[in-house]
């Protein structure tokens, strides 16, 4: 029989954070091997359950959920999206201009589909988020990455985007608060990145997933709050404000110069449409998270549990010698660097597998969110203290040998 093949519109399309080594921990769990992991940003797999009132009122939900919706969602969900961008100063938003998803996956991807032709380029982050990366290729287009520079605490490096900018740039992607650096962009350097969309009359995606996971009495500001001349698409969801990743409900917000994107708005629709709606649980999970009063602050607050484990893990890595790491001010993450004249590493795959075969630790390479040199790996500090202090011990103890190699 002739082979089946994945499409050509795969060749392209990586992502790492689901990837080979992953694969390669999952038979090693299946004998017998436990793996603590540092890999994925699934708060629930932590103990960081989704605030009970959301739970109830879906399970309360539930007998309403059986029917499709709107292809964009429900209204009340909508409606108290609409509501989460007057807090964050977006002005001019309707309940039209609301799109509700099966996370902000899905719309990231939907989003790149409805506006790419073959050749257009899309600006993205390096390191960054890699679906955002993957979406732009698969639908055609091509990820063009702009420097975000560890040197400055991984913020977005302005001359490269601008260098970077040619006739056929249609967009930059922003990610902040970021993954995998947790970074947190100052406003002042948010103006800027407007103010070369506004220029070049780029769209900007803004991907404000982590908007509530700030650190040391941090504050947040949406890019789309500050233009109505540019277009934004702004997407958000449940998965890490409101710890439900497993509820897929996420969310995505056009707003700004609106008036000469009809068609690709009807474009938006036409792919809404075709995937019917939303799960609906998901969209009443909406409605009560952003109407109600939970919240992380509490997680992420000075003696918070985020907050320890941010401290303990980035402290217990910067003690390993030839290991430096900006310190998170958001999100998850944290992205070292290892010395290259101590670790000279040439395939990082190859070391996150050696780390997983020796010592039983999940981390992801640093190639995998589209960083070009190979000494850096992402951890995820959502394991408790005892977990987190045992695989970083692992860690230093995995380094000590490859530098002695
Ligand atoms: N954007 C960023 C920056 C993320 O880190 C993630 C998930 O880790 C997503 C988007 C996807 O989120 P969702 O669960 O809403 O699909």
């Amino acid at each position: 029989m002739r082979p089946i093949q994945k499409s050509n519109k795969l060749a392209d399309v990586c992502y790492d954070i689901r990837g080979p080594v992953l694969e390669k921990a999952r038979q090693m769990e299946e004998d017998g091997h436990k793996i603590i992991k540092l890999n994925i940003g699934n708060l629930a797999a932590f103990g960081f359950d989704a605030p009970d009132e959301i739970v109830q009122d879906m399970i309360r939900n539930m007998s309403n959920a059986s029917g499709y919706t709107d292809s964009k969602g429900l209204f009340a969900p909508r409606k108290a999206v609409m509501h989460y961008t007057q807090q964050k100063n977006i002005a001019g938003v309707t309940i039209d201009d609301i799109y509700l998803g099966n996370g902000a996956s899905e719309l990231i991807v939907m989003s790149m589909n409805a506006l790419l032709n073959s050749g257009d380029e899309v600006l993205v982050p390096a390191p960054d988020y890699p679906l955002w990366t993957a979406a732009v290729s698969l639908s055609g287009g091509k990820p063009v990455h702009y420097v975000c520079d560890e040197g400055a605490g991984w913020l977005p490096d302005i001359d490269d985007i601008k260098k970077k900018i040619n006739s056929n740039t249609r967009a930059i992607v922003v990610i902040n608060p970021n993954n995998p650096t947790g970074a947190l962009y100052p406003v002042e350097l948010l103006k800027e990145i407007v103010e070369v969309a506004r220029q070049h009359q780029l769209i900007v995606f803004a991907d404000e997933i982590y908007d509530k996971v700030l650190y040391d009495g941090a504050t947040h500001t949406s890019l789309a709050s500050l233009a109505d001349d540019v277009l934004f698409i702004t997407m958000n969801g449940l998965s890490k404000n409101y710890r439900s990743c497993g509820y897929r409900a996420g969310w995505m917000v056009v707003s700004g110069e609106k008036r000469h994107a009809k068609d690709y708005i009807e474009g938006l629709n036409m792919l809404a449409s075709m995937r019917l709606c939303a799960n609906v649980p998901g969209q009443f999970a909406i409605q009560t998270a952003l109407g109600g009063y939970q919240s992380i602050d509490e997680l992420v607050g000075p003696n918070g549990r985020l907050t320890r484990q941010r401290d303990l893990a980035h402290r217990m890595l910067t003690e390993i010698p030839g290991v430096t790491c900006v310190k998170p001010k958001a999100a998850l993450y944290m992205f070292p660097k290892l010395d290259a004249r101590m670790y000279p590493i040439a395939d990082d795959q190859q070391f996150a597998y050696e780390l997983l075969a020796e010592e039983r630790v999940l981390i992801v390479q640093g190639t995998g969110f589209n960083c070009t040199d190979t000494g850096h790996f992402r951890v995820v500090f959502l394991p408790n203290t005892d977990d987190l202090t045992e695989s970083i011990g692992r860690i230093a103890r995995f380094l000590d040998g490859y530098r002695r190699r």
